[in-house]
């Protein structure tokens, strides 16, 4: 469709990034005459800054081990080192490839791709480069950027932002990573299995703090033998330069020098300066505030992905994005039950978990109504065969349904796919229990766990 001034489409979207995308292909597989506004590349964080090119460092990291670890299955191996340049060009191959598959995606549903910053300029219009397109409906999915902390200045050399980490040239002799959330374990991660002496600075009790308490420590359990550095329960106070590097200082007066500090405290809303606020979009700390089906106050805006107080995940992107795709198009839409989407963090190993932690469930059902379960990946043929150490622990209401599955170890979170239906579909662990796991899989310890659970333990004790 052209964009001449008599267009009016039905839905223009403001940001091209996963949430973006996803109302733009939905919406146009359902015969709306969509707009997708995009001031970089299309796909955004999660394509070209996020997921896929963090799991590729991941994967060459695993690779590294592998070649370190050889011996111990027989096999004559050694690491002869990294070669940072070969390591992007396979990262930066797999994104493009997705790119360009991505860009063919959206060019055969019709979508109207349009390139340039946008700027809502009324609630049912978003100007680009002095062109308003018209819009009955209007989608902000501008998403989000690195934060760094009050007086901490991100200058991109010494103190990157995950974006500086990214296409770090060289594998840094030393790095302190500030923040051991998801996005500061997976670089802490790759970066050991490097060889980069590694340091995360954790202002909460445990790593990876939204989690199960127990697969935090399981993880901290397996970062201190993989020779990870860590400090907890201290707040950054400061850095200052030294001569090759950076000195990090915590309020408990402890310090750590690093060739550079890598600051990963989480990613805050792009609304600034967008036009939201003139439009009366109500929004809190930056982020916009949307209803159960991703609408604004203003009834012809609604928002989706990092933009909105939601999981920062991009699968949760899509959801929502296809959830407004779906509403505008008259379709029957049920909000989303956001305990049941799985989290994944792709550290070596892996912590995957959906549904709630056992001190919520605690919370909710009370103390006594709350049974768990742990299955250690040690009574696992498989986990023992790719030598992964970890668990999955089963979160149950008494006599009920699981309501939280959190798994720790290499590749768990390929077995998140299977937690997710039993805690989605309300499973209770008989059921579990009855279904036939392939042997010898890591996705055999989820149904031991449930014939465990639902008392009767095979490869378990009782
Ligand atoms: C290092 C890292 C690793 C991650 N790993 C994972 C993972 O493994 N799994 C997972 O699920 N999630 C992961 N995430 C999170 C995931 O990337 C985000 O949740 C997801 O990208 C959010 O999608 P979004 O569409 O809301 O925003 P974005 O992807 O940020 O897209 C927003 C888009 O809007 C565009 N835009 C902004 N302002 C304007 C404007 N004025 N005009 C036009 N365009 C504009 C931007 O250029 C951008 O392309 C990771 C994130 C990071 C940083």
């Amino acid at each position: 469709m052209a964009n001449d001034a008599s267009t009016v489409f039905d839905l223009v979207i403001l940001g091209g990034g996963s949430g973006g995308y996803a109302a733009a292909l939905r919406g146009a597989q359902l015969g709306l005459d969509v707009a997708l506004i995009e001031k970089d590349k299309l796909g955004g964080t999660c394509l070209h800054r996020g997921c896929i090119p963090t799991k590729a460092l991941l994967h060459a990291g695993e690779l590294a081990d592998q070649a370190r670890e050889g011996a111990e299955f027989g096999v004559k191996t050694t690491l002869e080192g990294i070669d940072m340049a070969g390591v992007h060009k396979y990262k930066d191959g797999v994104v493009s490839g997705l790119y360009k598959g991505l860009q063919g995606l959206v060019a055969s549903r019709k979508i109207t791709y349009v390139t340039g910053e946008g700027r809502l300029s009324s609630a049912t219009s978003v100007d680009v480069d002095g062109q308003r397109y018209e819009g009955r409906h209007i989608l902000l999915a501008t998403g989000s950027v690195p934060k760094s902390l009050p007086g901490l200045e991100i200058d991109g050399d010494r103190v990157i932002s995950s974006d500086h980490a990214l296409v770090l040239d060289r594998v840094p002799k030393s790095a302190v990573v500030l923040g051991g959330g998801v996005i500061g374990v997976e670089f802490a991660s790759a970066w050991k299995s490097f060889g980069t002496d590694v340091t995360i600075v954790e202002a909460l009790p445990h790593l990876v703090p939204a989690e199960d308490e127990g697969s935090s420590k399981l993880l901290e359990r397996a970062f201190r033998k993989r020779g990870i550095n860590f400090s907890l329960g201290s707040r950054f106070s400061g850095v200052e330069y030294t001569d090759n590097g950076v000195k990090v200082s915590l309020e408990n007066g402890k310090t750590f020098e690093a060739e550079l500090l890598l600051v990963a405290v989480g990613r805050g809303p792009v609304s600034q300066g967008l036009g939201y606020e003139e439009a009366g979009v109500a929004m809190d700390r930056g982020f916009v505030l949307v209803d159960e089906y991703m609408q604004t106050n203003v009834p012809t805006i609604s928002a989706v992905g990092d933009l909105v107080p939601t999981l920062q995940l991009a699968h949760v992107g899509f959801a929502e994005g296809m959830l407004v795709a779906e509403r505008l198009a008259g379709q029957k839409t049920v909000p989303i039950d956001y305990d049941g989407v799985p989290r994944v963090t792709y550290c070596h190993p892996e912590v995957a978990s959906v549904g709630i932690t056992e001190a919520k469930a605690k919370e909710l059902y009370g103390s006594d109504k709350v049974v768990t379960l742990k299955y250690n990946l040690a009574g696992n043929g498989r986990s023992k065969i790719l030598k992964t150490a970890g668990e999955i622990k089963l979160v149950q209401v008494r006599d009920g349904a699981v309501v939280g599955v959190h798994m720790v170890g290499d590749r768990m979170g390929e077995q998140v796919g299977e937690a997710q239906l039993i805690y989605n579909w309300e499973a209770l662990p008989a059921e579990v229990a009855q279904l036939v796991h392939a042997h010898p899989t890591q996705n055999e310890a989820l149904g031991e766990a449930h014939l465990a659970l639902a008392g009767k333990p095979l490869h378990s004790h009782d």
